[in-house]
């Protein structure tokens, strides 16, 4: 818009220097005078508005808030009717809760020690079935509580799990026990959907090829309800996020707990998340979050939120809650890390 006001100045500019005779030239300094004032009253208002511009990309995006209190985790209710989300702390693990009205998912359960203490946790707020439980890969700090859950939660829908990984002690466990429970086993491919209520989930990846690592065989969802996004990357790396187009989104959980070997820039520029959740261990021995892919989320404009500093500087969990078009985060100074 700025550039064609300008555009207009500099051609009636010109044509007011090529008049000829002095009658039409002072006529035609008037107008350019007036052509002047004019512009110059629109660039104070759209200055004075916040530059119009920069609002009309900014209302395309969903307003995020988020509230510095620490709230007790005795005040979670997810008995609303809203989305839910909330991205646990469980130590060197992943495990992120989401319900929205009665539909409710898991995705990721901690290493082996931290599945009861989910458990109990999702039980206290009165949730006894899952309609969705997904198991995005085969390494012990995403599958190992999956068997605990299957097995003290009342009612599981359907278990998602990738084909790689099927040796592995923890991922046989998780078999063992949806099938002595009758659990429906699914090995999604990348291009499925599904609803949790209102909001749409799709598969954005489940690499099942001979040579593919653990973490780039993650089940990576993408949510969206209503005006809002987000996406669940498990531990994929560079591979898989170069395996795509991405859409935006407005919340990231990010690859394999801010490694340097996930969020490459390509990817962040697709992605371009308002914010990024990484689930990390407090002073964990492989020394993440990494420096680079901290910065690398800085550099794309994301704000980023760690479970092992939730307050800035304790471990803690963070919910977010959406309407659709908003979304408000608290950071809840719950943890469920059964290694602690
Ligand atoms: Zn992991």
């Amino acid at each position: 818009m700025y550039f064609l006001l300008f555009y207009d100045i500099f051609i009636s500019t010109n044509i007011s220097g090529s008049e000829k005779t002095k009658e039409m030239g002072r006529r035609k300094a008037k107008n350019k005078i007036k052509n002047w004032i004019i512009s110059l009253i629109v660039l104070i208002f759209l200055g004075a508005t916040g530059y119009y511009g920069i609002d009309y990309i900014d209302s395309s995006r969903a307003k995020i808030t988020s509230s510095l209190s620490i709230e007790n985790s005795n005040l979670i209710d997810f008995n609303n009717d809203k989305l839910n989300i909330m991205f646990f702390y469980v130590g060197q693990a992943d495990s992120t809760f989401i319900k929205l009205n009665d539909f409710t998912m898991l995705i990721d359960a901690g290493n082996n020690e931290d599945g009861t203490k989910i458990v109990e946790f999702l039980k206290e707020k009165g949730v006894n079935e899952l309609d969705y439980l997904v198991a995005t890969h085969a390494d012990e700090d995403h599958i190992g509580g999956i068997d605990d859950i299957i097995k003290e939660i009342d009612s599981i829908g359907e278990l998602f799990i990738p084909t790689i990984g099927s040796s592995g002690n923890d991922y046989k466990n998780a078999i063992k026990e949806a099938n002595d429970k009758g659990v429906v086993i699914e090995n999604p491919v990348r291009g499925d959907t599904f609803y949790l209520g209102d909001a749409k989930c799709e598969i954005m990846s489940a690499l099942e090829d001979e040579d593919v690592s653990d973490n780039d065989s993650s089940i990576v969802i993408e949510m969206t309800y209503n005006k809002t996004s987000y996406l669940f990357m498990g531990d994929a790396g560079k591979k898989v996020e170069s395996s795509r187009q991405w859409n935006r989104v407005d919340v990231l959980k990010v690859g394999h707990h801010g490694s340097n070997s996930s969020s490459t820039d390509d990817f962040l520029k697709q992605v371009k998340p308002q914010y990024s959740v990484i689930e990390v261990g407090k002073n964990n021995s492989y020394n993440l979050p990494n420096s680079k892919a901290i910065s690398r989320l800085e550099s794309a404009g994301s704000k980023i939120l760690r479970t092992d500093k939730a307050d800035g500087e304790n471990p803690g969990s963070f919910l977010f809650t959406s309407d659709g078009n908003t979304i408000d985060i608290k950071e809840i100074s719950i943890t469920l890390d059964g290694n602690s």
